[in-house]
């Protein structure tokens, strides 16, 4: 019988996470590293939700890479009892002939997905925490709702763990350093470790660690707002979450516990991140102004003061789609990094791939638009 082939998991965040869980489930030693412990909320992962949705506003290459995700989240779910996700449904809004919005309908036709078109008196009625202007188009995304970042990554990692793998915490990787004639060597202060192959997911580290990558990842720091509404729901009412597109486009998330709804701008409202060792995860009055804004242009249930903020990180390509794939010269070493805004949702199906590529050396997913075969190498 062949042996197990040993797999090396660098960063076990969002990714990596889920890398860990579908390499360890489809049999390969797995040795995760981790600069925090699973589950942390100083890189891009944390603040209590991410949205899922199947209307993608950006690119609708991503749909059957989402239906992937999708089964895998299921399952995930299945196999560990946990509450991951929450299926709420999600408004995607905005003006009928905004950009964004003509992806989505574009994206409905093509793919069939499960969707309504709700008008202007049904969202009276069903969605009253909602400000609409005319010809403004609201579809809802049947198939969509909320995760739960932290939650998702522990568990995806602790279930690695329960099928054989092994996550060194608070330790940081130094090198990833190809082997010749085959094979990776990991470098951390403690030592150099070999393995068959590396599947690497360090976020907004990825150039820190990886400083030769022929392709650009820019950090970016992204805020949260949650906002208190000014009456209770009532007990039945429908909380989606929520995309509006538009001028200044941006996103929201019932809180778990049904208290607050968390905001989040677009990446125009990001500033850059020089280093991400030093996130500076204070956030000034003037960064809420925007915030303030739009909750008082669209939002009018809500109280505009904010009761909490939190600072994340954001990797950006420069067209904005991840890198997904092999190094250059080094089929060893498999990337995956610079999800923008759209990683978590992806991201069993970004761990399952990167299982594919490792154990197989191709994938059956449709990847040809974010693969780094497909990039061209300065
Ligand atoms: C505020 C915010 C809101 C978002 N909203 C959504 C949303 O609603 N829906 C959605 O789908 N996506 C959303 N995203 C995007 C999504 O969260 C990211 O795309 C995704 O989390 C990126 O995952 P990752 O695994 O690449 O990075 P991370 O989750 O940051 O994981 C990287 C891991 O690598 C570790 N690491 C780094 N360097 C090293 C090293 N040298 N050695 C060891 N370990 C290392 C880090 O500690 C970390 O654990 C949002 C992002 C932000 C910031």
């Amino acid at each position: 019988m062949a042996s197990k082939k040993r797999v090396a998991v660098v960063g076990t965040g969002t990714v990596g996470s889920q890398a860990a869980w579908r390499l360890a489930a489809r049999g390969a030693e797995v040795v995760g590293y981790d600069r925090f412990a699973p589950g942390h909320d100083r890189s891009a992962a944390g603040g209590e939700t991410r949205v899922f949705r199947s209307l993608q506003t950006h690119d609708s290459r991503y749909v059957p890479l989402v239906r992937h995700a999708d089964v895998l989240w299921e399952q995930l779910q299945a196999e560990t009892g946990r509450e991951l996700r929450r299926l709420t449904g999600a408004l995607v809004m905005g003006p009928a002939d905004d950009p964004q919005m003509r992806t989505v309908v574009d994206g409905i036709a093509e793919h069939g997905l499960d969707h309504e078109v709700i008008d202007a008196e049904a969202m009276t009625k069903r969605f009253p925490q909602f400000r609409v202007d005319d010809g403004e188009l609201v579809i809802l995304d049947r198939r969509a709702g909320f995760i739960r970042p932290e939650l998702a990554v522990q568990t995806a990692a602790r279930r690695a763990e329960e099928l054989g793998a092994l996550i060194r915490r608070y330790t940081p990787v130094r090198e990833v350093a190809p082997v010749a004639g085959g094979g990776v060597e990991i470098r951390t202060d403690t030592g150099t470790e070999r393995f068959d192959a590396a599947v690497v997911t360090p976020g907004p580290w990825v150039g820190d660690l990886l400083p030769g990558l022929p392709w650009q990842v820019n950090v970016y720091r992204a805020i949260s707002a949650w906002f208190l509404p000014h009456e209770d729901p009532a007990a039945d009412a429908e909380r989606p979450a929520f995309i509006r597109c538009g001028d200044t486009p941006f996103y929201g998330i019932p809180s778990p516990d049904g208290l607050a709804v968390k905001l989040g701008l677009s990446q125009a409202h990001h500033q850059p991140v020089d280093d991400p060792n030093r996130l500076n995860r204070t956030v000034a009055p003037e960064e809420l102004e925007t915030f303030t804004a739009v909750v008082r242009r669209h939002l009018p249930g809500l109280n505009p003061d904010p009761v909490r903020v939190s600072v994340f990180m954001e990797g950006y390509t420069e067209s904005n789609l991840p890198l997904v794939g092999p190094l250059p010269g080094c089929d060893d070493i498999v990337l995956l990094a610079g999800f923008s805004g759209q990683g978590f949702k992806l991201a069993p199906a970004m761990g399952d791939i990167a299982a594919d590529l490792v154990l197989e050396g191709r994938t059956s997913q449709p990847i040809d638009f974010v693969t780094t075969h497909a990039r061209t190498v300065a």
